[in-house]
C-alpha cells in the first residue's frame, strides 16, 4: 500500500513533453490528465488534430480524406464515445467505384457487378479467377501476383491496378508482395476452423467484421471537432497544448532526453520534462537530435520515405451531387483518386443544405508537378476532372480552396523495415523517450491503433512494461489482450493488469480448442493406416480360424467357412489360417489406405473451402486498405 502510493507521488512529479497534437499526442495527454499527470503538447501547425484535422473554409467542412471512426479495439472506441457523446454520429456506408463511366457499388454487389461488367467481362473474370486458383503465380513476390493469385488477373486488372498506382505512384509489379499481406491480414486457417466449427464464435466475430465495414461513427462536426474537444479537456486540466511550435532540437547528452528547443513565434523556448512521448515522423525526429546519431542511424532515417496527399475541395451549388459518402476514382483518364462528399458524412458538415462541398483527392509527392502547382490550377484541374466524368456541371462549383498535406503515407518499401530496426535499436538507449502514432512509428496506422501506441506509453510512464511495436504487427496483441470488442472492459483491465506483454492467444493456443482443431485436422499416414487396418484384420482371421480348429466338432467352422468364397484357397485348417491372414491383410491394407486417401482430400477440400470463403470475407473491403 505504501510503495503503491509512493508511486503515485512520483509519478504525479513527473512532467511529459509530447511532441505532435495529432490523435496520438492529444490520446497521450488525455490519459495523461486522467492519471493527474501534467504534460505538455507541442504542435507546429495552427490547429490539432494532425492528418485528423478537420479544415473549415468559410463554414464548409472537409477532411484530409474522409475519416472513419470505427476500430475492433474497445478502449479506443470507449474512449471516442466518452469525449464525442451525442455528437458521435452513425452513419451508414455508401461508397462506389468509377470505373469506364460506371458505378460499382464497394463492397461489391453481385448483381450490379454483373450488370456492370457485362455478361462477356464477367465470364472472363470467373475464368481467370479459377485459372490464379489452379496456376497460381510463383513467386508471389511482388503486389500484382498476390493479388492476382486472390481475385483473378482480369479482376486485379480492373479494379486494383489503376487506383492502387494512382496512391502510391509506383508500378504494382514494384511494389511488394508483403506490403498487401500486411495491410490485409486476414484470419490465419486455425483461426478460420475455428469460427468455422464453433457456431457461437463466428456469428459474433462476423457480425463485428460486418458493422465495420458497412457503418462507421463520425463526429458530427468532423473529426476536428474530436481532437479540438480533447485538446480543450486536456487544458483545462491544467495541461497545455502549444500550438505552432515546431520542435527544432532534442537534446540527449546525457544518455537521455534532457530537453527540447522550440520555435514559437519565431523565438526559441527551452521546454524541459522527465518523459518525452513524440509523434513527429521518425526521419526528422533523428534529424534532430542533439548530439548527432552515428551515421549508420541518419542513414536509416534518411531511407524512410513518405506519399504526400493534397485535397481540392469545391463548393457545388447543387443540393444532391451523388449518394455516396465517397467514390473511389479507378478511371485512369483522370489524376484524382477518390472523391468526398462530406455532407453525407454528417448534415453539419456543410452550412447551407442547398449546397455540397466535395473533396476530391490527389495523391503526390511532395515538389511533384501537382504538389507545386498553384491553387488556382488544382481548382481548375478538379473543376476539369468533375466534367470528364459527368459528375458535374462546372458551371455549379462556386468557390473551392486546397490543402496540401506532406507525409500522408509513410512508404513500406523494400528498405523501410530495415531502417526502423536500425533507429529502434537506436533510441532504445533513451529511457525517457517512447514514440508514438503514424509517422512517429513508420506505421501504416489509422486512428486507433495510433492513439493505442498513446495509451500504452502512458501505462508505461505509470510502470507498465508493454512493447508499443507490437500493436498492428500482431493482431492478438490488441484484439484479445487490449480488448476485442468480444471482450468485456471489466476483462480487459483483468487481462492487461497480469498480462502486460503476453497475448493471451498464444497462452491459450497450448493445449486448448486449437490444438483440438490441429490435430482433427492433421493428414492420416495412408501406410500407416493401411498397415495398421491390415494387420488387425489378418490377425483377427488368422486368430478366428485357430480358435475353431481347436474349438473342434463334426463339422469345423461351417460360417467361417464360407470367406472361401472371396478368399479363394481358403479353409479352416493351420494353411487356411495363413491363407486367411494373407488375404485378410491384403483387403485390410487397401481398404486402410483407401479410408486415409479419401478422409484427406475430404478433409483437404473442407480446410480448402473454409480458406477460402475467410480470405474472400476479410478481403470484402480489400481497396479500402491500400
Ligand atoms: C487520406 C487519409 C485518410 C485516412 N482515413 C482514415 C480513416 O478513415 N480512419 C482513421 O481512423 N484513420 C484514417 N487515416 C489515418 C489517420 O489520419 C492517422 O492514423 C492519424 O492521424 C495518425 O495520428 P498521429 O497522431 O499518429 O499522427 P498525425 O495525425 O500525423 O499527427 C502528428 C502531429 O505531429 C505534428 N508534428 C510533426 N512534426 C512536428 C514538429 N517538428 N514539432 C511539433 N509538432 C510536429 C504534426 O503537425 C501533426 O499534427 C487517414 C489518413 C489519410 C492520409
Amino acid at each position: 500500500m505504501e510503495s503503491e502510493s509512493a508511486s503515485l507521488n512520483n509519478n504525479k512529479h513527473k512532467k511529459v513533453v509530447i511532441i505532435g497534437a495529432g490523435p496520438a499526442g492529444l490520446t497521450a495527454a488525455y490519459e495523461l490528465s486522467k492519471e493527474g499527470l501534467r504534460s505538455v503538447v507541442l504542435e507546429k501547425d495552427s490547429v490539432v488534430g494532425g492528418i485528423s484535422r478537420t479544415v473549415n473554409y468559410k463554414g464548409y467542412r472537409f477532411d484530409i480524406g474522409g475519416h472513419r471512426f470505427f476500430t475492433k479495439v474497445r478502449v479506443v472506441e470507449d474512449m471516442w464515445e466518452e469525449i464525442m457523446g451525442d455528437d458521435f454520429l452513425e452513419r451508414k456506408r455508401l461508397s462506389r467505384i468509377y470505373y469506364k463511366n460506371t458505378f460499382f457499388y464497394y463492397p461489391f454487389r453481385l448483381p450490379n457487378a454483373l450488370w456492370g461488367l457485362g455478361i462477356g467481362n464477367s465470364i472472363m473474370i470467373v475464368l481467370s479467377y479459377i485459372k490464379s486458383q489452379l496456376f497460381p503465380f510463383k513467386p508471389e513476390d511482388t503486389f500484382d501476383k498476390w493479388v492476382s493469385n486472390r481475385f483473378g488477373k482480369r479482376l486485379y486488372g480492373l479494379f486494383f491496378k489503376t487506383y492502387t498506382e494512382k496512391v502510391w505512384g509506383i508500378p504494382c509489379e514494384e511494389i511488394s508482395a508483403e506490403w498487401a499481406a500486411q495491410r490485409i491480414k486476414g484470419l490465419s486457417l486455425l483461426e478460420a476452423l475455428k469460427n468455422a466449427l464453433i457456431q457461437e464464435r463466428p456469428s459474433n466475430k462476423d457480425r463485428v467484421v460486418k458493422t465495420l465495414i458497412d457503418s462507421f461513427h463520425y463526429p458530427r462536426l468532423g473529426p476536428g471537432m474530436m481532437w479540438e474537444k480533447v485538446s480543450d479537456t486536456v487544458t483545462s486540466e491544467n495541461s497545455e497544448v502549444i500550438l505552432n511550435a515546431d520542435v527544432e532540437i532534442i537534446y540527449t547528452g546525457s544518455g537521455k532526453v534532457d530537453k527540447i528547443d522550440v520555435l514559437v513565434e519565431g523565438k526559441i523556448q527551452e521546454i524541459e520534462g522527465s518523459e518525452f512521448i513524440s509523434s513527429m515522423p521518425i526521419r526528422e525526429l533523428i534529424q534532430k537530435l542533439e548530439p548527432k546519431p552515428p551515421k549508420e542511424v541518419s542513414h536509416a532515417a534518411d531511407m524512410l520515405k513518405y506519399r504526400d496527399f493534397l485535397t481540392v475541395s469545391l463548393i457545388i451549388n447543387k443540393k444532391d451531387v451523388f449518394p455516396d459518402n465517397w467514390i473511389y476514382i479507378h478511371d485512369p483518364r483522370v489524376k484524382m483518386g477518390r472523391i468526398q462528399n462530406f455532407k453525407n458524412w454528417s448534415p453539419d458538415m456543410v452550412p447551407d443544405q442547398e449546397k455540397t462541398c466535395l473533396g476530391l483527392e490527389y495523391f503526390c509527392f511532395e515538389g511533384d508537378g501537382l504538389w507545386t502547382m498553384s491553387d488556382r490550377d488544382l481548382i481548375n484541374l478538379a473543376r476539369k476532372e468533375l466534367e470528364i466524368m459527368g459528375l458535374v456541371d462546372a458551371r455549379e462549383i462556386e468557390d473551392g480552396s486546397v490543402v496540401r498535406m506532406p507525409k500522408a503515407y509513410p512508404v513500406y518499401d523494400s528498405t523501410y523495415l530495415d531502417a526502423v530496426n536500425i533507429i529502434r535499436d537506436f533510441l532504445s538507449q533513451f529511457r525517457n523517450l517512447q514514440l508514438v502514432g503514424r509517422n512517429g512509428m513508420h506505421k501504416y496506422n489509422n486512428q486507433d491503433h495510433s492513439m493505442l501506441t498513446a495509451m500504452l506509453a502512458v501505462k508505461n510512464i505509470l510502470g507498465g512494461n508493454y512493447d508499443l511495436w507490437k500493436v498492428n504487427a500482431d493482431q492478438e496483441y490488441h484484439e484479445e489482450v487490449l480488448g476485442d470488442k468480444s471482450i468485456e472492459p471489466k476483462d480487459y483491465k483483468e487481462l492487461s493488469k497480469t498480462q502486460p506483454l503476453v497475448p493471451v492467444a498464444v497462452a491459450q493456443g497450448e493445449g486448448g480448442v486449437e490444438q483440438t482443431i490441429i490435430s482433427v485436422f492433421a493428414g492420416i499416414d495412408k501406410l500407416a493406416l493401411a498397415l495398421s487396418v491390415g494387420a488387425v484384420s489378418g490377425g483377427a482371421i488368422f486368430i478366428a480360424t485357430i480358435l475353431l480348429i481347436l474349438k473342434g466338432g463334426s463339422v469345423v467352422g461351417p460360417n467361417l467357412l464360407l470367406l472361401n468364397q472371396y478368399f479363394i484357397g481358403y479353409s479352416v485348417s493351420i494353411e487356411g489360417a495363413f491363407i486367411g491372414l494373407g488375404y485378410s491383410f491384403l483387403w485390410g491394407f487397401i481398404f486402410g489406405w483407401l479410408f486415409a486417401y479419401l478422409r484427406n482430400l475430404l478433409t483437404g477440400f473442407y480446410v480448402y473451402r473454409v480458406k477460402k470463403s475467410a480470405e474472400l470475407s476479410s478481403f470484402r473491403d480489400f481497396i479500402d486498405y491500400i
